[in-house]
C-alpha cells in the first residue's frame, strides 16, 4: 500500500499518470489531503468513483493507527499510537483559551540519551520515526480540529525521542509541517537535550522555527546526574554553541528547566544559572516534574518556584512557569506508554494466575 501522506506533490502526479489519469488530478487530491484536510478517500468528492476505487484498493492515508486515546479534565488530548512494524508512539494536542491549538509530537520510538527523570529515557530506544511518521502525527490532529472547524496552530517537537538524534527525518517533518500544513515556523518549537553539533547545524538551516534546550542543571556535576548526555557535551560547548545559534538566528531561544524538589531549585542553583545565561537573548521555561515511576524526584512546591524565577531576574534572566498540562492522564513525555504497557503485563500476569487457578 502507497502511503498518500508519504507522496510529494509531483509523486502524487506521477502516480496519477502511471494510473493513466490526468495530473490536475493531483492537486484535486493534495487540497483534500492538506487545505480540507478530510480524513477519508470517500471524501474526496469532485473524483471519479473509479479513482477512488483505485485509490482505495492501492493506498492508505497514513501509517499510525489509533492504540489508545485520554482526555484530561483540562482537554488536554493524549493519543498512543501503532506503527506499521508494532512500535508505540505518543502524541498531545493541547487547547488553549486564546485558540491556540498546539500538538506535542514524538521524534523516535524510545530515547536513547536516558535523562533519569524521563519516562521515554527510562524505556530505552527503539527506532527513529521516519519524517513521514513524525509530520503525521500533526497531521491527524490538523484533521479532526479541522472536521470541527478549528485550526491546528502550533507544534512542539517535545514528544518522545530526541528530534537532533534523529535530524534529518525531524527536519524533514518540520518543512512539511510549513509547506504542506502552513504552520508558520515561528509556530514551531523543536527541543533538544543539546547535542552540540546539532545546535550548530540548526543554526545554519536559517529557519525561523524556535529553538528550545533541555537545560535543568547549571554545573557539569549536577547535569550529568540527570542528564548523562552532558558527559559528552558538557554546559561550556552547549552554552557556547547556544551563544551562538542566537547570534546567527538573531532569535532568542528558550531554556527548558524540569523543577525537582530540593535537587535543581535551590536559590544555590538559581543564582548559579542565572549567571550562567546572562547577558544571552533567552527565556527560562521552568515546569516542575511530571513524577515517574521509574525516578524517585518529586515536583518543587509552590513557593520554592516563585523564589528560582526571582533569583533569575536578578540577572535578568526572563522565566516563567509553565503549568503542567494534562497532569492527570500522564500526558508527560513517554508516561502514557509506560502506563499502556504495565496494563498490559499485568492484564498478562492476571491471565496466568487464572489459569493456574483453573488446573488446582
Ligand atoms: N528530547 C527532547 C524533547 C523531548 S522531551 C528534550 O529532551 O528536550 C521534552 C521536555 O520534557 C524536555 O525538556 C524534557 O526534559 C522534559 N521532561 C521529560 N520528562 C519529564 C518529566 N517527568 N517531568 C517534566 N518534564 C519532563
Ligand atoms: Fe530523551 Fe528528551 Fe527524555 Fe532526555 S528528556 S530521555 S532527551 S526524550
Amino acid at each position: 500500500m502507497i502511503d498518500l501522506y508519504n507522496l510529494t506533490l509531483e509523486q502524487l502526479a506521477d502516480l496519477l499518470a502511471s494510473w493513466g489519469e490526468a495530473r490536475f488530478r493531483a492537486k484535486q487530491i493534495w487540497t483534500w489531503l492538506y487545505d480540507k484536510r478530510v480524513a477519508s478517500l470517500d471524501a474526496m468528492s469532485n473524483l471519479p468513483k473509479s479513482l477512488r476505487e483505485r485509490l482505495h484498493a492501492e493506498t492508505t492515508l497514513g501509517t499510525l493507527t489509533l492504540a489508545a486515546e485520554q482526555e484530561s479534565a483540562d482537554g488536554t488530548l493524549k493519543r498512543l499510537y501503532q506503527l506499521a512494524d508494532g512500535q508505540l508512539i505518543e502524541s498531545v494536542l493541547m487547547e488553549y483559551d486564546d485558540d491556540r491549538r498546539t500538538a506535542c509530537i514524538s521524534t523516535q520510538a524510545g530515547c536513547a540519551m536516558g535523562c533519569v527523570f524521563c519516562a521515554t529515557g527510562q524505556m530505552g530506544f527503539s527506532r527513529h520515526l521516519t519524517g513521514s511518521e513524525i509530520f503525521e502525527q500533526a497531521l491527524y490532529f490538523a484533521r479532526d480540529l479541522e472536521a470541527r472547524g478549528e485550526r491546528l496552530s502550533n507544534i512542539v517537537l517535545m514528544g518522545m525521542g530526541e528530534p537532533f538524534h534523529n535530524y534529518e527525518a525531524s527536519l524533514e517533518a518540520v518543512r512539511r509541517l510549513m509547506s504542506d500544513l502552513g504552520i508558520g515556523a515561528r509556530h514551531i518549537t523543536v527541543s533538544t537535550v543539546g547535542l552540540v553539533p546539532m545546535i550548530k547545524r540548526f543554526a545554519d538551516e536559517g529557519l525561523q522555527v524556535k529553538l528550545a534546550v533541555s537545560l535543568h542543571a547549571a554545573t557539569d556535576d549536577e547535569r550529568s546526574a540527570l542528564l548523562p548526555v552532558n558527559r559528552r557535551y558538557p554546559l561550556s560547548e552547549l552554552i557556547q554553541a547556544c551563544r551562538e545559534y542566537v547570534e546567527k538566528s538573531g532569535r532568542r531561544m528558550t531554556f527548558e528547566w524540569t523543577l525537582i524538589q530540593g535537587e535543581n531549585d535551590t536559590p544555590e542553583q538559581a543564582h548559579t544559572l542565572g549567571q550562567l545565561l546572562r547577558g544571552l537573548k533567552c527565556h527560562v521555561n521552568v515546569i516542575p516534574l511530571n513524577p515517574t515511576g521509574g525516578y524517585h524526584g518529586g515536583p518543587s512546591a509552590g513557593g520554592r518556584i516563585e523564589a528560582f524565577i526571582a533569583i533569575l531576574s536578578e540577572y535578568g534572566v526572563p522565566a516563567t512557569m509553565r503549568i503542567r498540562r494534562g497532569i492527570d492522564i500522564a500526558a508527560g513525555c513517554g508516561q502514557l506508554k509506560s502506563e499502556v504497557v504495565k496494563r498490559q503485563r499485568v492484564k498478562s500476569v492476571t491471565v496466568v494466575e487464572d489459569a493456574q487457578d483453573a488446573e488446582q
